[in-house]
């Protein structure tokens, strides 16, 4: 098999949320295979364009707060304008609320719902409403471990996450005959900004820990390799998966 089916050469990639932890390392990683990139967020994006740009890959940030729908639109014509396609789509852009499921709020229900489901949907409707028109395109959404599992005090983030994984099967249902290969990624337990309040937590760390069999916390450029594999060519026949990357947590 050669190398060439995972090349994204050519290719124009939209990252969410890229300015830090998972987002950051997936565009790094699809500007390694060979595709340009637009970062979609509401941080300085400079960290990422410094690394994307020493790939000698094209870059192009994108201002936006997915914690609405307005911008969604705007994401997708800059990137077109700019980059002169949209071939691949990574929704991961995401945020945790915490709480009791007795005491949570409705504040951050809709909090949560609006940027990792709502948002995610409306953003995949409009990039797929450009590659329907090629008959081409990748989406890989950004699952979780709640996408199969219950978890605890972090009701939105489930409701969240098991709806991208069952939006990423129904997506696919009705895209995969259009040429659009729509997959998720279910990180396990990562090392960034998400998951400090747990790392900083003695015994939940420890928990945590005890049970991932390769033993430690994943890195981010652990996912890399994940989504350079969904967005080429060597998983054209891949629809609706929810791929894990967890170093065996749910073999457990
Ligand atoms: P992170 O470091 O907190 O990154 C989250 C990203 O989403 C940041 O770039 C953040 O931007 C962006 N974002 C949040 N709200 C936004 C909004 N309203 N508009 C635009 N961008 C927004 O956490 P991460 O771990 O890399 O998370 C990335 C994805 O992986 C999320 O969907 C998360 O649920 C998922 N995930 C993470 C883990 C893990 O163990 N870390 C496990 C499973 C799934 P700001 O920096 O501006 O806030």
């Amino acid at each position: 098999m050669s190398t060439e089916l995972f090349s994204l050469a050519g290719k124009v990639a939209v990252v969410t949320g890229a300015n830090t932890g998972l987002g950051q390392a997936i565009a790094v990683a699809l500007a390694s295979a060979g595709a340009d990139v637009a970062a979609v967020g509401r941080s300085a994006m400079d960290e990422t364009q410094k690394v994307v740009e020493a790939t000698g890959r094209r870059f192009l940030a994108i201002g936006a707060d997915l914690g609405s729908t307005e911008p969604i639109g705007r994401i997708v014509r800059e990137t077109v304008d700019g980059l002169g396609g949209l071939d691949i789509l990574v929704n991961n852009a995401g945020i945790i609320r915490r709480a009791d499921a007795l005491e949570f709020t409705e504040a951050d229900w809709d909090a949560v719902i609006d940027v990792n489901l709502k948002s995610a949907f409306f953003l995949s409707q409009a990039a797929a409403r450009v590659m329907v028109e090629k008959g081409a395109g990748k989406i890989i959404n950004i699952a979780s471990m709640l996408s199969f599992q219950g978890g605890i005090r972090v009701a939105s983030y489930t409701a969240s996450k098991s709806g991208i994984a069952g939006l990423t099967k129904l997506l696919a249902n009705e895209w995969a005959a259009k040429g659009i290969n729509v997959n998720a990624i279910a990180p396990g337990y990562f090392a960034t900004n998400n998951t400090e309040a747990l790392r900083a937590d003695e015994s939940r760390n420890k928990d945590i820990l005890a049970r991932i069999p390769a033993g430690r916390w994943g890195r981010p450029e652990d996912l890399g390799g994940a989504a350079v594999f969904l967005a080429s060519a060597a998983a054209d026949y891949m629809h609706g998966a929810v791929v894990p990357v967890d170093g065996g947590w749910l073999a457990r």
